[in-house]
């Protein structure tokens, strides 16, 4: 697989390091169920087949945290951004197989 950085251009994966789901939402601290919502951010995750929206970071390059949506069916990547800056709430529509 290949990622195509904004800032360094396409590159190997081996360049990048995988940071993480780019939809979750990290849970209040203060909240009072505050350890249950960790436990369930950190452990619990869905892994459906299809489009995804995730943090790579490009630690042989750049070391700039990108928001790549890829098919992690195919590896198909169809959009990187440059993480610092975007809102995490933008919707990207999970395909279930
Ligand atoms: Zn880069």
């Amino acid at each position: 697989m290949r990622i195509p950085c904004p800032f360094c251009g396409e590159r190997g994966v081996s360049e990048f390091s995988y940071r993480g789901d780019a939809t979750l939402q990290r849970p209040d601290a203060g909240s009072e169920n505050a350890l249950a919502a960790f436990v369930d951010y950190v452990h619990l995750r869905d892994n459906p087949a299809g489009r995804h929206r995730e943090f790579w970071q490009h630690t042989g390059g750049c070391r700039a945290w990108l928001v790549v949506v890829r098919d992690v069916r195919t590896h198909a990547i169809e959009q990187v951004s440059a993480a610092r800056g975007l809102s995490q709430t933008v919707d990207v529509q999970m395909v279930e197989v």
